[in-house]
């Protein structure tokens, strides 16, 4: 075991040198898939005009679905609407269960709320659902949704061993992490408060290579089911939580001695990506706090670094301190408080550092079989305290694989305080780079959690107060990154949303903004079962629509359907409509006698 000295571009490069076993030839040039973006602008060619969408026309919202489809809809929504019923619902599964017995709960599951959120139990079985949509205008990503199904005691304990390092365990080495980025028992199991994701222990590094093999398995499946597919991954499942968690430290502590200097220089207050730091304070404040010696801060700033304007802003901080730092220095972080560096843990194994290197080699490996599948990746956010680390890797995913179009789609939460600067950043950086961008912005599935943990443990709510200061947020998110669409023909964005409100406001902006959906650069998404009023008329008029297709065995997607039902409870603005609408369509087609409505 021994104090390590590599850098992050060095890590970087052994990634690209050695992808795991299960990795086909290293390409760096993915090809276009057939679903590819046209690399042409917009108006380039005739387009037929835009037809407008009615989300309040049942008929043609509901045209793809049986009349008994829909009134499962209207059951199991209004279920999942009974406060009652929620909050004893695990232990009338289980009775349930008991009762049935394992077939006839199975089929009963599959009549009602499995049949309603999941698209089958296999690759195979999941092909009529997902040809039916597409018939209708409607594209899938899929979501192999299983979950490891443990008990509260095993999901505390997998959790608080794997998101704890080998010194830190054994008590040699004390943890500087700030408490944010540090395990809690009170919140051993991180899925509780969740309503959408799915959540995964990583407990082994096996572990983690079976993940990945079945997100392998699930990206096969998406290139195998439709010819513009996506597929889903949480990168949680691929790398041990203690290093997400180490990482996100280091990565949030270096960001803060940014905006540190920036106040220092009475820039606080402004948008990340409009920030500028006079250099020769900065260098100042480097020499002080032990960074480097003045000696080598010379050479870390050059005309080269710096171009004509002698200020340096985030990101060209955030390269320097990639490209100049050891790794072991990275992991000593500066101090704004004391003003010291200081080492984040005194030692850091040589195997935890493996670890590293294995979870940007397995989202390789992904991106990869994607390329050559013609799917795009999807990466999932999670919890805050992962984030950074996982929005940081997914980042160096993009830069080696959105060289011709954008194959790694990264995901921005609005309801985060900090999510404008995260996405004008990321925006900034590929276009400085010249990579694709490529995007899905969803309001966040962790809010309840994210704020009890805060609560308990002592750190500020990272949440915006407010869901109208989310929904602000989103749109003004949504807004900059349509406004780089209209200038880069290359970039996408999915707005993954349920919310109408939202819908509405980006079929505006592309509107007054120009940009066609035949241009496919904006893409809407909703999951599977949810708001079909909003999904359908959008494909059917032409947009590029997708459900979040999750399958599964029934039995191990429970846990996961269990708290999708959560999610139409109370968090779902627009859940209560949905319920109408369903029930309008009902009434209507039985005193039409179109009862027994025929998809066409
Ligand atoms: C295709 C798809 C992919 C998704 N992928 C992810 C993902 O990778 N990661 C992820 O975290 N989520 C993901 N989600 C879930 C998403 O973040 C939302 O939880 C869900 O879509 C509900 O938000 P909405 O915009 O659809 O609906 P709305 O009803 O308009 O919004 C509800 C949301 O608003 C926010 N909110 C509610 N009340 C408040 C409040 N008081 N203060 C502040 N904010 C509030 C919460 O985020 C809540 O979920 C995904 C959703 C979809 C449709």
């Amino acid at each position: 075991m021994g104090l390590r000295r590599t850098s992050w571009v060095q890590l970087y490069a052994l990634c690209r040198r050695a992808p795991l076993s299960t990795a086909p030839a290293a390409r760096e040039q993915p090809a276009a898939g057939p679903g590819a973006e046209p690399v042409c602008g917009p108006g380039e060619t005739a387009r037929p005009p835009v037809p407008a969408v009615d989300f309040g026309n049942t008929q043609e919202a509901y045209r793809s679905r049986r009349s008994w489809e829909l009134a499962r809809s209207l059951l199991v929504l209004s279920l999942c609407a009974s406060p009652a019923l929620l909050a004893r619902h695990e232990q009338l599964l289980h009775l349930a269960r008991k009762l049935l017995g394992q077939r006839l709960f199975n089929t009963l599951m599959k009549m009602t709320f499995y049949g309603q959120f999941v698209a089958g139990e296999d690759q195979e079985s999941i092909r009529p659902l997902i040809q039916h949509n597409k018939a209708f205008g409607v594209g899938s990503i899929l979501d192999y949704g299983v979950e490891e199904d443990l008990t509260p005691e095993e999901a505390e304990r997998t959790e608080m061993e794997s998101c704890s390092s080998a010194l830190e365990r054994d008590g040699r080495g004390v943890s500087k992490r700030e408490k944010q980025f540090q395990a809690h028992r009170a919140f051993r199991d991180r899925r509780d408060g969740v309503t959408r994701a799915r959540t995964y222990f990583c407990a082994s590094e096996a572990k983690c290579d079976s993940h990945m093999e079945t997100f392998l398995r699930c990206i096969e499946a998406s290139g195998g089911a439709s010819e513009d597919g996506f597929s889903a991954i949480k990168l949680t499942a691929l790398g041990r939580p203690q290093f997400l968690l180490q990482f996100s430290d280091v990565l949030t502590k270096w960001r803060r001695f940014f905006h540190h200097v920036a106040a220092e220089q009475g820039k606080a207050g402004l948008a990340a990506v409009d920030t500028k730091l006079e250099v020769a304070a900065l260098q100042e404040s480097v020499v002080k706090m032990g960074i480097a010696s003045r000696a080598e801060i010379e050479d870390w700033f050059t005309a080269e670094t710096l171009g004509e304007s002698g200020t340096l802003d985030l990101l060209d901080w955030c390269s320097l301190i990639d490209s100049r730092t050891e790794l072991s220095r990275q992991l000593a972080v500066p101090n704004t408080q004391t003003g010291r560096l200081e080492p984040l843990l005194s030692q850091f194994t040589e195997e935890e550092e493996r670890q590293m290197a294995r979870v940007l080699q397995r989202v390789g490996v992904l991106a990869e079989k994607a390329s050559q599948a013609g799917v795009r990746l999807m990466v999932d956010a999670e919890q805050t305290y992962f984030q950074p680390a996982i929005s940081r890797l997914t980042l160096e995913t993009q830069r080696r694989f959105n060289t011709e179009r954008p194959l790694v789609f990264n995901t921005f939460q609005c309801y985060l305080r900090d999510a404008y600067d995260n996405v004008s950043l990321d925006v900034e950086l590929a276009r400085r780079e010249g990579w694709c961008f490529g995007a899905k912005l969803v309001r966040g599935a962790y809010m309840a959690q994210e704020r009890a943990r805060a609560l308990e443990v002592g750190y500020e709510d990272p949440i915006n107060p407010t869901y109208e200061a989310t929904s602000a947020v989103y749109h003004r998110c949504l807004d900059y990154v349509l406004e780089e669409l209209k200038h880069n023909a290359r970039a996408a964005v999915m707005v993954a949303s349920h919310n109408e409100g939202t819908v509405r406001f980006t079929l505006r902006r592309m509107e007054e903004l120009g940009l066609h959906p035949a241009d496919r650069q904006v893409y809407f998404g909703q999951l599977l079962g949810m708001c079909d009023q909003i999904s359908f008329p959008l494909g059917q008029a032409g947009f590029p629509v997708y459900k979040y297709v999750p399958y599964g065995p029934v039995m191990e997607v429970l846990p996961y359907l269990s708290r999708r039902a959560l999610e139409n409870s109370g968090v779902m603005k627009g859940a209560q409509r949905e319920r109408q609408l369903l029930w309008q369509e009902l009434k209507r087609r039985l005193c039409t006698g179109s009862l027994f409505h025929q998809p066409a």
